[in-house]
């Protein structure tokens, strides 16, 4: 597979334009800087992303339940969980441009240019650097610390910087519609709390003992100041998240747990091991006992794709706190130390967080290549093959009938009759079977089937695979089998 370059990276996000996988959001007025639409293969992909995290987490774990809980929460609820006095970044001013930029993404940006220059231990030393002072709130050390690498504005090309300021990240609007009266209420920046709301909620009517779980997909919203690098930060997104309730004192092991079924979730989409690696966060959040992100090597370098967070029983306990509602679990399981029931306890909970829209991204990155192919005739030929994994592909298998007439296109109906139900299938009759070929690779169509004359005579079709463009001839009845097999 082809490594990736930032130039690359431009024609990725052409690519998802011009197939239908993302657009610009209000593209006729010039798009909203952050925000994107999703096309008619993107929304396939994207759902089929969201239905693999959902069915590995709900169907295939007998203790995970999912829910679904509203954007808007009562105000209250961002007291608890710290956001209204802690869910912000440090951030620094150009005076001269005026940019706004994140501190850490600054210095990062410098990591990366000296590591591009060779000097990986400058690089290193410097985020290490930067990782102490953030760890204790030090603003004018990170000052120095921009100042000392003469860190310039991309913009002006000055170093000439305001002090560092605290910026929260939520977005607010009115409930009501009398200004006055209106109370302000955000959007949620993260789907979890409305699962630790309705912990209790769920534990009693799902009749759920710990160690359970309850997972969640849905929009969240932050007003990031560095919204960059197309839909990796963007300001509108998805999260897919599992709370797991634990026993007090059992977080470190369950953590080690998801920390392993969470990479082995992207494995099994045949995503390359060398790929991934894990980074332990040095700060910690305000939350948090012990802290990870599993990182994927995107174009533009390694960089957080989910987290796996110990939340202790931070959340539970606030809610508890400011609601003055019980957050407890009665746990009647004998404690074989005191030979005595656990008894009533607040749940220490671990996280896991994926971003939809950054796997999405993560596949598009892997999925993409520039192939060239050697001709017979010693000349060359080039594809552009998407090689998502055949079972999120938005279509999975193309019916293509050679001609539009002969009883072809009949046939070609018939299969498609047949398999639609079972898998997503596209049909097309309209030019040469190279052309339409080249079409499916594009948009990562894992099979295409061609209905040929043959076909009329023997009831054999020819099967071509994205990946090897390999071509073999197989009985009609077969085909839906190979996909099925294929994609379960
Ligand atoms: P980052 O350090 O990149 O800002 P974070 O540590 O704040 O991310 P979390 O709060 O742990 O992220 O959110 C969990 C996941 O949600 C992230 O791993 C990421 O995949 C996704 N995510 C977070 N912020 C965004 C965003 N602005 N756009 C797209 N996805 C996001």
């Amino acid at each position: 597979m082809s490594t990736l370059s930032e130039n690359n990276f431009q024609a990725i996000i052409s690519h998802a334009k011009e197939y239908g996988f993302v657009f610009p959001s209000s593209e006729i007025y010039d798009g909203l800087s952050a925000v994107y639409d999703y096309g008619p293969n993107g929304s396939e992909l994207k759902k089929n992303i969201r239905d693999y995290w959902w069915k590995s987490m709900t169907q295939m774990h007998d203790n995970i339940v999912g829910i679904d809980a509203a954007i808007f929460m009562h105000p209250t609820t961002w007291k608890a969980s710290g956001h209204v006095d802690n869910f912000s970044d440090p951030m620094i001013d150009n005076k001269d441009s005026k940019k706004r930029y994140r501190v850490d993404h600054l210095i990062e940006a410098k990591a990366d240019q000296l590591r591009e220059q060779g000097q990986e231990i400058a690089a290193d030393a410097l985020i290490a650097q930067m990782d102490v002072l953030l760890s204790a709130d030090d603003y004018a050390g990170l000052k120095q610390l921009i100042e000392d690498h003469k860190i310039v504005c991309a913009v002006s090309g000055t170093g000439n910087w305001t002090d560092i300021r605290q910026f929260n990240l939520m977005f607010s609007t009115q409930l009501g519609s009398v200004a006055e009266d209106a109370d302000t209420i955000y959007l949620r920046p993260e789907t979890a709390q409305g699962i630790f709301v309705n912990f209790l909620n769920v534990q009693k009517t799902a009749r759920m003992k710990i160690p359970f779980g309850i997972a969640q997909t849905g929009k969240a919203f932050r007003n990031e100041i560095v919204a960059r690098q197309f839909i990796f930060r963007m300001r509108e997104f998805e999260q897919m998240e599992m709370q797991f309730f634990v026993r007090p004192g059992t977080q470190m092991q369950w953590y080690n747990y998801w920390k392993e079924e969470r990479l082995n979730w992207h494995l099994s989409l045949g995503l390359p091991r060398e790929k991934y690696r894990y980074h332990d966060h040095v700060k910690l959040a305000h939350y948090a006992d012990a802290a990870l992100d599993i990182e994927f090597e995107f174009p533009f370098g390694f960089k957080e794709v989910e987290g796996i967070h110990s939340r202790t029983d931070f959340d539970l306990k606030s809610h508890q706190e400011f609601s003055k509602k019980k957050q407890q679990y009665f746990d009647n399981d004998i404690d074989e130390t005191t030979g005595k029931p656990y008894g009533n306890y607040i749940p220490y909970v671990v996280e896991t967080s994926i971003g939809l829209d950054r796997m999405f991204l993560l596949i598009l990155s892997n999925a993409y290549e520039e192939e060239v192919i050697p001709k017979e005739d010693g000349t060359t030929d080039s594809r552009v093959v998407m090689r998502i994994p055949a079972k999120i592909a938005p279509n999975k298998l193309a019916i293509l009938p050679l001609v539009k007439k002969d009883g072809l296109p009949e046939i070609a109906r018939q299969l498609m009759d047949e398999c639609k139900s079972s898998f997503k299938c596209f049909y097309e009759e309209k030019d040469a079977i190279g052309k339409r070929y080249r079409r499916q690779d594009a948009i990562g169509t894992p099979f295409c089937v061609t209905i040929d004359h043959q076909t009329k005579e023997d009831n054999m079709v020819t099967i071509r695979h994205r990946d090897s463009m390999k071509q073999e001839r197989i009985p009609l009845s077969e085909v839906k089998q190979l996909v099925l097999n294929a994609i379960s």
